[in-house]
C-alpha cells in the first residue's frame, strides 16, 4: 500500500522509520583563520548507506560534519540533501530545519535531565505530549525504554552513548552524523556497541556518516570509506577497494596495521 503523497514527505508520520536521505558535499572549502582545514572537498552519502569519514586528527572530519548539521558554515561550496540546497552562496538552513541529526564526539548530555528529557530536548516543534511520545519510542528503539527517568550518571558510557543516538534519532532524520562515537568506549565494550548501533541504524533507516581515525573500525562499520588528509579527500571506496587498491602511499600506510 503505497501512503499519501503528504505522507510519504513528512518525516514525521505515523509510518515509525524515517526516510534517508542522500547528502552531496560539493566543492567545500574551509578555514580557521588563515589557516585551510577543508580544501575542495566533494563527497557523497547515498541514501541509506553507511559512509566513514575516515583520517588522521586534524584532517578535518569534524569540521566537515558540523557544515553539514549546520552548526559550522563553510567558506565555499554547498551542500545538497537529496536535490535540495541546505547551504550554498546563498542559501542557508539552520540546523533545526534540516532534518540532519548529530551524536557528538562526547555523546553532550545534560547531566541534569533524566533520560526522557535529554531526548525530547531537541524536539520544539512537536507539543509536549508528543514530544514525549516521540522522545519514549526513540528511547525504546535503543533499549532504553526502562530507563526513562534516570540520569546519565547512572548509566555505563556505551549507555551514554545510546541515549545521545536516541537524541538525535527522536526527530527522525534523514541523515545522521557521529563523530567518533566509539572512541571513548572501554574496548571490551566497543564491540557490542558498534553492533548495536549499527543494528539501531540499519532499522531506523537512516544515512549515516561516521567519524573515525581508526582503519580497522571503518572497515567493520562501512559500507564505504572516504578517507581524507589536510582536508582533502584522498580516496572513497569500499574497504575492499581502500585495503587492495590504494591509490597512494598514505591510504596504503593508513591500512597497513589492519589484519
Ligand atoms: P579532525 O576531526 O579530523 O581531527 P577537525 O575538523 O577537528 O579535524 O580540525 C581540523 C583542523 O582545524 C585542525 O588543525 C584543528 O586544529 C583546526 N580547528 C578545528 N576547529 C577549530 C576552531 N574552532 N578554531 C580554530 N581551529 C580549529
Ligand atoms: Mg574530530
Amino acid at each position: 500500500m503505497s501512503l499519501p503523497r503528504k505522507n510519504r514527505d513528512d518525516p514525521r508520520t505515523s509510518v515509525g522509520v524515517s526516510f534517508a536521505a542522500r547528502l552531496a558535499f560539493e566543492h567545500i572549502d574551509h578555514a580557521y583563520d588563515d589557516k585551510a582545514v577543508l580544501d575542495d572537498v566533494s563527497l557523497v552519502a547515498e541514501a541509506g548507506e553507511v559512509l566513514c569519514l575516515l583520517g588522521p586528527s586534524g584532517s578535518g572530519k569534524s569540521t566537515l560534519l558540523r557544515i553539514a548539521a549546520g552548526i559550522e558554515p563553510q567558506q565555499a561550496g554547498r551542500v545538497l540533501l537529496n536535490d535540495r540546497e541546505i547551504a550554498g552562496p546563498s542559501v542557508f538552513l539552520p540546523p533545526e530545519k534540516r532534518s540532519i541529526g548529530l551524536v557528538f564526539q562526547d555523546f553532550a548530555l545534560f547531566p541534569h535531565l533524566t533520560l526522557l528529557d535529554n531526548t525530547r530536548f531537541g524536539l520544539t516543534e512537536l507539543s509536549r505530549k508528543d514530544g514525549i511520545a516521540e522522545a519514549k519510542n526513540a528511547l525504546s528503539r535503543v533499549g532504553l525504554g526502562d530507563k526513562m527517568d534516570a540520569y546519565p550518571h547512572e548509566l555505563s558510557g556505551g549507555q551514554q552513548q545510546r541515549v545521545a543516538l536516541a537524541r538525535a534519532l527522536a526527530p527522525r532524520p534523514a541523515v545522521l552524523l557521529m563523530d567518533e562515537p566509539f572512541s571513548g568506549l572501554d574496548s571490551r565494550l566497543k564491540d557490542a556497541v558498534r553492533a548495536e548501533t549499527l543494528a539501531i541504524l540499519r532499522q531506523s533507516r537512516t544515512t549515516a556518516i561516521i567519524v573515525t581515525h581508526d582503519a580497522e573500525e571503518a572497515m567493520r562499520i562501512a559500507d564505504r570509506i572516504a578517507l581524507l588528509k589536510d582536508g582533502r579527500v584522498v580516496q572513497v571506496g569500499t574497504a575492499q577497494q581502500l585495503y587492495h587498491q590504494p591509490v597512494d602511499l598514505f591510504t596504503a600506510r593508513f591500512f597497513s596495521e589492519v589484519n
